[in-house]
């Protein structure tokens, strides 16, 4: 198997070169022994949206496709729960399920006039080769002379009216809305696209889509309002309410029975008719009580540099001559989940009987659970783009 780099190894080398030595892949592969017991909504949430993005059912009727979302929510949530044991008591696990029920039925109400887009894959996985783009370009390797790759997945690769690719990214927010600047400089997600355009030489993605949500308490008074409701945030787009119909007209739609062009295969129409507009905004946000989108333009540059940062930082893993010292913090230890073996080696131990007690080789990395729209093109809105002449 080739060297893997993943994002969650760049993440911890960032952070905590000691902590990225236990648990990286390509290091000790160690993970704690035993799985958290809690249940974890954002995980399901983010299932039960893969099955309501799922580009094969897009254009059906809401009555048919919602059924199905909500089974997607709770069979996510049975199974964080068989892996767990019993762990975390019946009560916590039905809370979790109401409050996603409860907001399922809240993203159902608001997303129609915000999905400007239609969804082309859900859960893709990518794996390309890490090159750094010199001059001369040139890939990275391990120390024995192997190209080092570069594995992830992304959460959506969508496409909208003007037939320009996106990144989404689903996320469960706690607390306020992070800095819209947080988004734009988000690593893991301008690193997906230039990832994504390795691995399909000649397509472009435009950008991400933050698609954040938030839990809460189920239903407080005033709340409904808030959800009928969404606020036009940061002046940026304005978004208009209206019946169910009108939101389903403006839904991006994979096909179109007739006169719109949608049935067209996308490689077809981007040579006909694909048209940015003239003066894009860079951020367009839309957000309500519960949820929030924001889209990011991506410049050329910007994802040509996370290219680059990439290469850096996977140069800078191979370095023969790395020492992993520790960077300790409250932010970094709080989160950390080798605390006890760390704390050995502070004190001048050798961490193995910690290791030994609490934690496990990390398991090969399984082929993922088949996820329905993850790995296919479809044959209208959602086509493959061509291959360049010459291309892989
Ligand atoms: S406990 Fe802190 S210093 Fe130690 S490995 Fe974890 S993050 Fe690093």
């Amino acid at each position: 198997m080739p060297y893997q780099i993943t994002q969650a190894d760049r993440t911890s080398f960032l952070r905590c070169r000691r902590q990225w030595d236990f648990g990286s892949a390509g290091r000790r592969n160690l993970e704690p022994a035993r799985p958290p017991a809690a249940p974890d909504l954002g995980l399901a949430f983010r299932e039960a949206l893969d099955v309501y993005y799922f580009p094969g059912m897009w254009d059906w009727q809401p009555r048919v496709t919602r059924p199905l979302v909500y089974q997607g929510l709770d069979r996510s949530l049975a199974r964080q729960r068989e892996r767990c044991g019993a762990g975390g008591g019946d009560g916590a696990w039905q809370r979790e399920l109401d409050a996603g029920r409860w907001l399922l039925d809240r993203y159902f109400d608001w997303s129609p006039a915000v999905d400007r887009f239609a969804p082309v894959q859900v859960q893709p996985e990518f794996e390309v080769d890490i090159i750094d783009p010199g001059p001369p370009p040139r890939g990275v390797v391990t120390a024995g002379g192997e190209l080092i790759r570069y594995r992830g997945t992304v959460d959506m690769l969508a496409v909208d009216a003007h037939d320009a690719y996106w990144i989404v990214r689903h996320r469960l927010v706690t607390g306020d809305w992070p800095p819209v600047g947080a988004l734009v400089g988000d690593e893991e997600a301008v690193t997906a696209c230039w990832a994504w355009e390795q691995l399909y030489p000649g397509m472009t993605i435009s950008g991400t889509i933050d698609n954040e949500f938030r839990a809460a308490a189920p239903p407080q008074p005033d709340t409904e309002a808030k959800v009928a409701r969404p606020r036009r945030a940061g002046g940026l787009r304005r978004w208009l309410p209206g019946t169910r119909e009108d939101q389903l007209q403006r839904q991006v739609r994979q096909h179109e029975p007739s006169g719109g062009g949608r049935s067209i295969p996308q490689h077809r129409r981007l040579y006909a008719a694909a048209q940015e507009p003239a003066r894009p905004d860079r951020i367009e946000q839309e957000a309500a009580a519960n949820f929030r989108r924001t889209w990011v333009r991506r410049s050329r540059a910007e994802v040509a540099e996370a290219g680059r940062r990439l290469a850096a930082d996977a140069a800078r893993m191979m370095d023969p001559g790395l020492i992993t010292e520790p960077s300790p913090s409250d932010e970094n230890c709080s989160a950390c989940a080798f605390v006890a073996p760390c704390e050995e080696v502070s004190a001048g131990q050798e961490p193995d009987a910690a290791l030994r007690s609490g934690y496990r080789q990390r398991p090969a990395q399984k082929t993922a659970e088949g996820r329905l729209g993850g790995g296919v093109w479809g044959l209208g809105r959602g086509a493959a783009p061509p291959r360049p002449r010459g291309g892989p």
